[in-house]
């Protein structure tokens, strides 16, 4: 099962290629249910989820509300942030070591997780198109990520209860300006121009249990693949990056945390490869969507 954003704002679930709005659901087998959008099921708990769920399935195995599911019918699972993405760089060992000399940074592994924000102004949502932002930038790259979304706000999180307060997954693109990221020492600029964060299209519940360490993140750019990795080989795992972004810092329901990239970024290859005016990058995580977004035309 995964939630979803449609076109209009409204809460869908999507099972086994099914795309079921919620609210007509709702409506045809007369139960009222106040969470048809995503926000306000994030809000609502895990008894808000329950009923969606319950709902949902009703809907499904009674062919009701339901059509086939298409990418083209939902945006940015989550339609807008409340706040900036928090963000691990170098999260991966091949990837730290590919992008050390061309940013001329460090090649040592990093011994505590480095933490930087994407700007709320950065999200758009699957087959959205990536600006080209010209004359801003000329070297804009992608980065496929596995995000988490917050379902219960905390602090101070223990390793050990992390996954409690996870709501699910969701394929990331963080897309970068390498030219503003290099010149600018902080990575700010490089990261948040507007629409260089795409997410979605859905967000994949977790109810509270870990990912397998073998779930395969792919990232392709126009059907070329680029990069794969499995969860296992991040430096700094989920738990352990929950505990470290929660500490003394609230995090609250909604919040988005873009876990890192693994190697085969454009930066990474000699001859470098950024992506050019019409390019598609599509990033894969198993179980659930994949999200696919094309660069602007010049
Ligand atoms: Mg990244």
């Amino acid at each position: 099962m995964h939630y979803v954003t449609t076109k209009d704002g409204r809460l869908g679930v999507v099972i086994k290629n099914h795309l079921i709005d919620i609210q007509a659901a709702g409506i045809t087998l007369g139960v009222p249910l106040k969470h048809t959008d995503m926000w306000s099921l994030l809000d609502g708990g895990a008894k808000a989820q329950e009923e969606v769920d319950v709902l949902a399935k009703r809907a499904y195995e009674k062919g009701i509300a339901r059509v086939a599911y298409l990418p083209q019918l939902v945006t940015s699972a989550l339609p807008h942030l409340r706040r900036n993405v928090f963000c691990i760089g170098k999260n991966y060992a091949d990837h730290a070591a590919e992008i050390a000399d061309k940013m001329g940074i460090s090649a040592d592994l990093p011994k505590y997780p480095i933490v930087f924000s994407k700007a709320t102004n950065t999200l758009i949502g699957p087959l959205d198109t990536i600006p080209l932002h010209d004359g801003v930038t000329r070297k804009i790259d992608y980065e496929g990520e596995l995000a988490l979304v917050i379902g219960k706000a905390g602090v101070n999180i223990a390793k050990q209860d992390a996954w409690s307060h996870v709501f699910g997954f969701a394929c990331y693109n963080d897309v970068s300006a390498r030219d503003l990221q290099k010149r600018h020492g902080q990575w700010h600029l490089g990261k948040c121009l507007d629409g260089f964060g795409p997410m979605g299209p859905a967000i994949t519940p977790t109810y509270g249990q870990p990912l397998p360490s073998d779930v395969r993140l792919t990232c392709r750019v126009n059907g070329e693949l680029r990069q794969e990795a499995t969860l296992a080989q991040m430096i700094f795992d989920i738990p352990t990056l929950i505990a470290t972004l929660s500490a003394g810092i609230t995090l609250e329901v909604g919040d988005v945390i873009a876990t890192g990239t693994p190697a085969g970024v454009g930066m990474g290859f000699n001859p470098m490869r950024f992506l050019e005016p019409g390019d598609t990058v599509e990033v894969a995580i198993d179980g659930t969507l994949p999200l696919s977004n094309k660069l602007a035309s010049a």
